[in-house]
């Protein structure tokens, strides 16, 4: 599968103005014909390596709109089988070049920029669908597998069957990347989390070794659960060449219903009674007033609900919603059909970006209990950050005990030059000071800093704080399975953590 790219590749001669400060490992020859010997595709074409030197991170974005890139890898290596994976990780080993996995580049926080150099390890080619284990429910699939590709082969079936992740990036990621930053897709509050679908992994080691997690069944008392060691790691601690995954049967039934709350905070009492009367709706999405005018046209805070299952369940769940939302203003359930149209697509960011204005989202989970409270101080936070034009919020993705609410600011920087190549870095200070403004304020609740983004660059520096008195385990954990720190240098609050 192509994918797209936001914006038109370098401009000029592809000389990269490279923004990120750090040594870049340069790969020599030596090296790149004993990795094109491991099977795997190698290019040091430049147009290549600039791309693969960006992913969705705004701060990147803006820099390809004036040509530039922030890091640049020495080579692109593209293997296709995990033992090519291995073959090239020994080598790098070896010769003690830095790794950077990257597979969709959809990331939105700067996890697949080699900013160490390098050799920027394209995923892609792990594209293989093993097996479908239609009686126990279970899927082996390569992690560069797109997921479009995998839910068409899923749907082919003649019972037809479905993972039940929708991300909104679905046309832009892969498996692996969603292992990799613990990824949500739109219907998670009914089939859950990346990290409650996976069952076992593969996964190649620093150094080159093969190893295999669980796999073995629904659930194991064998120590504790390696397969979720490597989940949300982001390529740090090894690379993830194939995932098993729980599937399910398409759902027979499917019922939609909307709501107008008059306070966010209303809406949010709403989500939390009926996640906690045991209903789980596959969509449970609340709106405040910003985001519905923009969203839907109505003057209030919407609640948009879809349920996808059994009959019964579909029948009893939406039972419960109804009742829960007694208080507030039935709506159309064609809001509902007006989301799903609009619901990937994110053509309205491009100009934004092109003519100025910096916009990005910060997603976070908390408990219910603090929600209301972190939500007035995160909006605060970034409307009192000079040069804001809007802060909203929605909430995303619900469970019993909280759920995700998902931030959108937009702002131009009251500095800002009108000069295009020294305008960008107005705007990197502006994006800057509102991911301080807003983070400072989510840990100050207690709060956990991401809840499917991931950290990647954007958040590196915030780690140690978000991580707390369990950082230095993870450190730790990094240092026994990547001594040479080699495996995406930088991400993750290990290494560099103030790179750019
Ligand atoms: C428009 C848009 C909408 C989005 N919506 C959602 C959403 O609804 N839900 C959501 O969860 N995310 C969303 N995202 C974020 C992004 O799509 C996810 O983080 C996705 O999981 C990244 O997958 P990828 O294949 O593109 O990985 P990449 O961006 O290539 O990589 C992401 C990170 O994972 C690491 N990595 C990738 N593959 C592997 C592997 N096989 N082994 C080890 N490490 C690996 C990389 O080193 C990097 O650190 C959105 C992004 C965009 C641009």
């Amino acid at each position: 599968m192509t994918v797209p790219t936001l914006v038109s590749p370098l401009a000029g001669d592809g000389t990269p103005d490279e923004r990120l400060p750090g040594n870049r490992v340069a790969v020599p020859a030596s090296i790149l014909a004993d990795l094109a010997a491991t099977g795997a595709s190698v290019t040091t074409e430049m147009a290549a390596r600039s791309e693969s030197s960006r992913d969705w991170w705004p701060v990147t974005i803006g820099w390809a709109t004036i040509g530039a890139v922030g890091a640049l890898a020495g080579a692109v290596v593209r293997p296709s089988s995990t033992e090519q994976v291995a073959a090239v990780l020994r080598l790098c080993h070896d010769a003690e070049i830095p790794v950077t996995p990257a597979a969709g580049r959809s990331g939105v926080c700067g996890g697949s920029i080699p900013i160490a150099g390098g050799i920027s390890l394209d995923l892609t080619g792990l594209d293989t669908i093993v097996n479908v284990d239609e009686v126990s429910l279970t899927l082996t699939v390569g992690a560069g597998v797109f997921g479009p590709d995998l839910e068409r082969h899923l749907s082919g079936f003649s019972s037809g069957y479905t993972l039940g992740h929708w991300p909104q990036s679905m046309d832009l990621s892969t498996v692996g990347g969603w292992l990799a930053c613990r990824g949500a897709g739109q219907y998670s509050t009914r089939y859950g989390k990346i990290e409650d679908m996976v069952r076992g992994l593969t996964v190649v080691l620093a150094d080159g070794t093969i190893i295999e997690t669980e796999g073995t069944g629904p659930r194991s008392a064998t120590g504790p659960n390696l397969t979720q060691l490597f989940v949300g790691s982001e390529g740090t601690l090894g690379v993830i060449t194939e995932a098993t995954l729980v599937i399910h049967p398409i759902a027979a039934a499917e019922q939609r219903s909307a709501y107008s709350f008059a306070t966010f905070s209303d809406g949010l009492e709403a989500c939390r009674r009926i996640l906690r009367r045991g209903a789980a709706p596959a969509v449970l999405r609340l709106y405040d007033v910003p985001e519905s005018q923009r969203n839907f046209e109505v003057d209030g805070n919407v609640l948009i609900v879809l349920d996808e299952a059994d009959p019964a369940i579909v029948e009893a769940t939406m039972g419960i919603v109804a009742e829960e939302c007694a208080s507030a203003t039935p709506l159309d359930t064609s809001l509902v059909e007006r989301w799903m149209g609009h619901r990937n697509d994110v053509s309205a960011l491009r100009p934004l970006w092109e003519s100025g204005v910096v916009v990005d989202t910060i997603e976070m989970a908390g408990p219910w209990a603090a929600l209301p409270g972190v939500t007035e101080a995160i909006i605060a936070a970034l409307s009192a950050v000079p040069g804001t034009i809007v802060a909203s919020v929605h909430q995303s993705h619900a469970y019993t005990d909280g759920a995700c609410l998902y931030f959108t600011f937009a702002g131009r920087s009251p500095e800002r030059p009108e000069d295009p190549a020294t305008a960008r870095d107005a705007d990197d200070a502006y994006y800057r000071a509102c991911w301080e403004a807003a983070t400072m304020a989510i840990e100050r609740s207690g709060s956990a800093i991401s809840h499917h983004h991931g950290i990647g660059l954007n958040r590196s520096r915030f780690m140690a704080c978000a991580l707390g008195s369990a950082f230095p385990t993870l450190v730790a954990i990094k240092d026994a399975l990547d001594p040479k720190g080699l495996l995406n240098p930088g991400k993750l609050g290990l290494g560099d953590t103030e790179a750019w």
